[in-house]
């Protein structure tokens, strides 16, 4: 038995390269969507692993090549898609959205997209519509991209098997936050399906260095293989958090606009309580413009990568726990 996904066909124990079709731009050149397929020897579940919604995330795509690498189809129970650069033009273009779309921007708010529609949700329909028929678990990988730094952090449904799929992230992913009913991203898709999904989110500009983006790339990783262990595709003892603490998200975004120096010895994913100062925007003279503090008892889990602010720009993703998973 093969699996095909667009281009793509993979005899049993292989893996194989090819692309989902979407169209083709004025000048010739073909929309595709890259994909990489491995077929397990044994029969199992089906993981699909989604980089570079946003063009300007590309930990997901460094991530979607350490699992090739360490992955070997002929002696897998179950198969395994990785889609390394899910919206080409936006990714070519290091933007978070595809620039030669004005109507249907933002790739991760439009599933599962339409057939006949904006070019962007055709980029959606084509990918979704693979992905109901083929994935039975989908991750989406994000990261603060241009914006932003974001540590170790899960979004997910509430319903036990999607909070399951989501502690089989493993040892490094103890923040797992609602998002009761998901909305135009791909695990809304397989929410829709009655299957499971997860977005997943490290990195970005902060964390751009040669270590630091190689090392959120090896976490992301080692947090997946940990999912294909944990329901048995590859081999291994599965690791989980000792603890995974859960809530839901506050955007504090900037009281006014300047320099926005953020407390030296901020820590994420380590608690505070409701009132502790995270970050001092200042002007152009040094004088104390505002503070910015902790909304509630929980902890960050991002920041804003330039410190130069405007009034209204997203400074920092707080997390507000409501207790233990
Ligand atoms: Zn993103």
């Amino acid at each position: 038995m093969t699996l095909t996904v667009g281009t793509a066909i993979a005899a049993t124990g292989s893996r194989a390269r090819g692309v989902i079709p979407v169209t083709t731009f004025g000048g010739g050149r073909a929309l595709d969507i890259p994909v990489i397929v491995l077929h397990g020897a044994q029969p199992g579940p089906c993981v699909w692993v989604d980089a570079a919604i946003h063009g300007d995330e590309p930990e997901g795509t460094l991530c979607c090549h350490m699992l090739d690498a360490a992955l070997d189809p002929s002696t897998m129970h179950g198969s395994v898609v990785l889609v390394p650069v899910l919206n080409v033009p936006a990714y070519e273009a290091a933007q978070r959205g595809n620039p030669l779309d004005t109507f249907s921007y933002d790739l991760n708010r439009i599933y599962p997209g339409r057939e006949q529609g904006y070019l962007t949700e055709r980029i959606a329909y084509a990918h979704s519509t693979w992905m109901r028929a083929v994935a039975d678990f989908e991750i989406s990988i994000h990261s603060g991209g241009a914006h932003s730094y974001l540590a170790e952090t899960i979004f997910t449904t509430t319903q036990p098997e999607a909070i399951e799929l989501a502690k089989a992230m493993g040892t490094d992913w103890k923040l797992i936050l609602k998002n009761i009913r998901p909305q135009g991203s791909p695990p809304a898709v397989m929410f829709e399906a009655g299957k499971y999904g997860l977005t997943v989110e490290l990195g970005g500009r902060s964390a751009t260095s040669p270590t630091a983006f190689q090392q959120c790339a090896r976490t992301l990783t080692e947090g997946i293989l940990n999912v294909l262990r944990y329901y048995h595709v590859i081999d291994g003892a599965a690791t989980s958090a000792p603890t995974h603490y859960t809530g839901f998200q506050h955007a504090l975004l900037a009281p006014v606009s300047g320099l926005f120096l953020a407390e030296t010895d901020l820590q994420f994913l380590t608690f505070m309580q409701r009132g502790d100062v995270i970050a001092t925007i200042v002007d152009v003279y040094g004088d104390v413009l505002a503070h910015l503090s902790a909304p509630a008892d929980g902890m960050i889990f991002g920041l804003r990568a330039l410190p130069n602010v405007q009034t209204g720009d997203w400074c920092c993703f707080f997390a507000e726990i409501e207790g233990e998973l």
